[in-house]
């Protein structure tokens, strides 16, 4: 038995514990930020308001979404059956090349404009006049439901002539010159929001959304007169408020954490959620990893070809190793049992503390629109890293009852798949409703 590596991995397992003393704090922080970006002062939670108010449940018709998140462009029709019950009509996932990542902003909503005629083709639908929901999950001001100025691409996009202009206008611009003017856009959002949307139509103790995938992030319905920095009236007493929490800054980190960082596209930014989404959790193990083999405490050489370039270790290839799957066997890596159990180890550690941020923000959340816990809350949850992730959930419960004790029995964690596409819909139905 080597005991200096097991004193080493005590050690790591510190650096990533939160403790509850750290999560009280966590809390406590949290509500500071949430008031300062509510009241449109400077703060890591920008709190952006969404123009969204609470879905009835009782919202009726066939809507169109379209999901524009990272890799693919998924088009939907969604038919809602006004008693809380949402039926798929039809779905179909589009590619986004890099030619149109990369193109102009007439070729990428031109596409766009396509796949959803092509959409509408492929499943016999028609109709004299379609309302559109569209996700659109890329840093945007909103001045209104259907206003959407974007900020600055993310992921990979580098669509010119965009930034700084109304995407809705200029997917509308694309829909006439496709001759589609049947399609009326009547919202953009956000994948919290849409999530959200989706959740609370169905479930009326839905009040919160969160994304836990290759980012993080999460909305929640706000009183209007909490809203300080709201300036113009609201149609109702409730708006979806998108915490954009992957920018919390009052974490404190780790080394590793700050290497993460330090190599990122945007050093300094988004802390929460470089310390929790799955674009990142494969890269901190990766560089835990690498610091055990200068040490000498981890002796596999086969393993130098999945650590050498950046985010060549997943967050997918930790899942399956945390689920007992040997992943190094599988890419034909020779690697000692030892140091399996050892990167297993690792990954077990990342990925716990992962879920206990992720559920101490949600307590925070929680907390803040219900201080006492006199309510159940369900939490609508959307993202592969929350659904795939083995013992991620348990992780985040057992999280919630250190914070709560036995109330913690009044908050669900519920999987809401697909719910930021269903969600756009939603959001159309409510706008439609509101015409009405
Ligand atoms: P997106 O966030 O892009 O909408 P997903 O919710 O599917 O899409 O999340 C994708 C992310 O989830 C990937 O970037 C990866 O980090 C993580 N992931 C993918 N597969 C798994 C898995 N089997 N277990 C845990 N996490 C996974
Ligand atoms: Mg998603």
């Amino acid at each position: 038995m080597n005991d200096k590596y097991e004193v080493f991995l005590r050690d790591v397992k510190n650096e990533f514990s939160l403790n509850i003393h750290q999560a009280l704090e966590m809390i406590h922080y949290f509500h500071k930020e949430m008031e300062m970006g509510l009241a449109g002062e400077k703060s890591s939670l920008k709190m952006l308001p969404s123009f969204v108010c609470p879905p009835k449940g009782t919202e009726k018709g066939t809507f169109l979404a379209i999901d524009l998140g990272g890799t693919n462009l998924r088009v939907l029709a969604v038919r809602l059956l006004g008693d809380g019950i949402i039926e798929t009509v039809g779905v179909s996932r589009f590619a986004i090349s890099d030619e149109v990542m990369t193109g102009t902003g007439n070729m990428f909503f031109d596409f766009i404009s396509r796949c959803i005629e092509a959409f509408l083709k492929e499943n016999h639908i028609a109709q004299e006049r379609f309302d559109l929901g569209f996700t659109f999950s890329f840093p945007v001001i909103q001045s209104s439901i259907d206003r959407g100025v974007l900020i600055s691409w993310t992921k990979g996009f580098s669509v010119s002539g965009v930034e700084g202009r109304d995407v809705v206008g200029l997917l509308n611009d694309a829909l006439i010159r496709n001759k589609m003017e049947s399609i009326h856009i009547s919202a953009i959002l956000n994948d919290t929001v849409g999530t959200l949307a989706a959740g609370s139509y169905m479930d009326p103790l839905c009040h919160m959304g969160v994304i836990l995938g290759t980012g993080t992030n999460a909305c929640y319905s706000e009183k209007i007169k909490n809203i300080k920095k709201l300036k113009d009236p609201f149609s109702s007493d409730e708006m979806f408020i998108n915490i954009e929490w992957g920018g919390f800054d009052r974490l404190e980190r780790n080394i590793y954490d700050e290497t993460v960082d330090k190599n990122s596209q945007n050093p300094g930014e988004q802390r929460l959620e470089k310390m929790v989404s799955g674009l990142y959790l494969g890269e901190i193990a990766k560089i835990v990893v690498i610091h055990m083999i200068e040490k000498g405490y981890i002796l596999s050489m086969g393993l130098q070809s999945i650590l050498t370039e950046p985010y060549s270790f997943t967050t997918e290839q930790l899942s399956h190793l945390s689920s007992g799957s040997d992943i190094f066997k599988k890419s034909g890596i020779r690697i000692s049992d030892t140091d399996r159990e050892i990167i297993r180890e690792i990954a077990c550690i990342v990925s716990e503390r992962s879920a206990r941020i992720a559920a101490t923000a949600i307590a925070a959340v929680v907390q803040w629109i219900d201080p006492r816990l006199h309510n159940h809350h369900h939490i609508a949850i959307d993202g592969s890293l929350f659904e795939k992730y083995p013992g991620y959930k348990e992780n985040m419960q057992s999280m919630l009852e250190e914070i709560f004790g036995d109330l913690a029995k009044k908050i669900t964690l519920k999987l809401t798949h697909d719910g930021s596409g269903i969600g756009a819909a939603v959001v159309s139905a409510i706008e439609a409703h509101k015409r009405s």
